[in-house]
């Protein structure tokens, strides 16, 4: 890398939003902050906005961007403060922009992200949803207009890094089979209710199900952990990541999160990529690739490790996981649908409307319910995702406490 990156970071008050900035600090030799946007958290945009002088910032709405510029209106930064998804799409499209971190939660994501697509950049996918709801649509104009995308879900990460060279750089058109490639494994935790008395799901507090074992991540992201429709989503993000079907992707459970995934080769080999779980070191791979920077993160020390196990998930456990395997081989309408349910059920065991095994009651009656035909194009895709808010909404009703 000779000259400086330019970055816009989409979701740059969350979690991965500062893992990247973080990461950006340890390595400003090499990269500089061009765009942060953010939903609400004014306050939070204002100290990011102070430490790391983007040109622009970016809020949702006009009401968090108003925020914004009263934190700024007595401070020495010069940031420009700007609102609004068209905004946001307008600016990762910049012609000064080299990389996106798309990291934005939630469907919310897709319309810059597409945007950062389509103007060629070097995507780092965080927000698996928007891929999910839009997979072949997303991979098209990916291999269209000839951006790079890089996985940040360190399992897609981890398969990424595990894949031979020539795999990396086929940009989704061959298959793994014609690289020796035979399967995927897919790693999960299993989530903080691995071992917990089946019985008791019912009863699961907003607090029990994002306190995860091993990951500090955002709120929604750690309900999906909890009931590994995470993991259902990384299926269908891994099915299009990687140009294969559902039956070359395996669900492992590994409890430790010290392997992030692998990938199995026709000789019998089986590589894997480890390390403690950050999200920094993901971050770093895919921000550098194909060069090799400093994360900040300390290396595995395996005279530490006690326990290293396997499991298969147990889909009784997790009917959410199984729901979203069967949506990823039943097509697009599908897994917009699920995707776009789960978002509006996991909303509402947040606010405390339902409970946590309702999520799946929810999602599986939205699925249940639709009656999606075509969904191709990106007006097939959002109309495809409204009616399933509309309908999980409606379900939600019926169970809310
Ligand atoms: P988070 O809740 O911590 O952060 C979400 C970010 O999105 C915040 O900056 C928020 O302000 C912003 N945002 C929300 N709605 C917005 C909108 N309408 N417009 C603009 N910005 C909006 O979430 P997170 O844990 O950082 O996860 C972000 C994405 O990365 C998710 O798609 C998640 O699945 C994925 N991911 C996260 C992790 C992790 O370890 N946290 C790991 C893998 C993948
Ligand atoms: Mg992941």
């Amino acid at each position: 890398m000779s000259q400086k990156q330019l970055l816009v970071i989409l979701g740059a008050t969350g979690s991965i939003g500062l893992s990247t900035l973080d990461v950006v600090s340890r390595n400003k030799e090499l990269f500089d902050v061009f765009v942060l946007a953010a939903g609400q958290n004014a306050k939070k945009m204002a100290e990011l906005c102070i430490e790391h002088e983007p040109l622009y910032a970016i809020m949702a709405n006009q009401q968090a961007a108003e925020q914004l510029s009263a934190y700024l209106a007595n401070t020495q930064c010069q940031t420009l403060v700007m609102h609004g998804e068209q905004a946001m799409s307008d600016l990762c499209a910049h012609p000064d922009v080299d990389i996106v971190m798309s990291a934005i939660v939630g469907a919310a994501g897709l319309l810059p992200t597409l945007s950062a697509v389509e103007a060629g950049k070097k995507v780092l996918l965080a927000n698996k949803e928007s891929l999910v709801m839009s997979g072949q649509l997303f991979i098209d104009k990916v291999k269209q207009h000839k951006a790079t995308l890089l996985p940040i879900d360190s399992e897609h990460n981890a398969i990424f890094q595990c894949l031979p060279s020539s795999l990396q750089n086929a940009k989704g058109d061959q298959k793994l089979q014609q690289h020796g490639v035979s399967k995927i494994l897919l790693t999960g935790s299993g989530g903080p209710f691995l071992t917990r008395d089946i019985n008791t799901l019912k009863d699961v507090t907003v607090s029990e199900a994002v306190a995860h074992p091993n990951w500090s991540m955002g709120q929604k992201i750690s309900v999906d952990s909890a009931t590994m429709m995470n993991k259902g989503l990384e299926f269908i993000e891994a099915k299009w990541l990687f140009n294969c079907d559902a039956s070359d992707i395996d669900v492992v459970i590994h409890p430790q999160s010290i392997i992030h995934s692998m990938v199995q080769y026709h000789d019998g080999s089986i590589l894997a990529q480890m390390g403690n779980p950050d999200m920094r070191t993901p971050i770093a791979h895919a921000l550098a690739y194909p060069e090799r920077i400093n994360a900040g993160v300390k290396p595995l020390n395996f005279s530490d490790i006690c326990d290293f196990s396997f499991t298969k998930p147990d889909f009784s456990r997790y009917p959410n996981l199984q729901l979203a395997i069967d949506a990823c081989s039943a097509g697009q309408g599908a897994t917009t649908t699920v995707n776009a349910a789960n978002e509006i059920a996991v909303g509402a065991f947040l606010n405390g409307k339902i409970g946590f095994t309702d999520i799946y009651k929810i999602n599986a009656q939205t699925l249940e319910a639709a009656t999606y035909n075509n969904v191709q194009s990106l007006d097939e895709i959002l109309e495809c995702d409204k009616l399933a808010r509309i309908s999980a909404s409606e379900f939600i009703t019926k169970v809310a406490h």
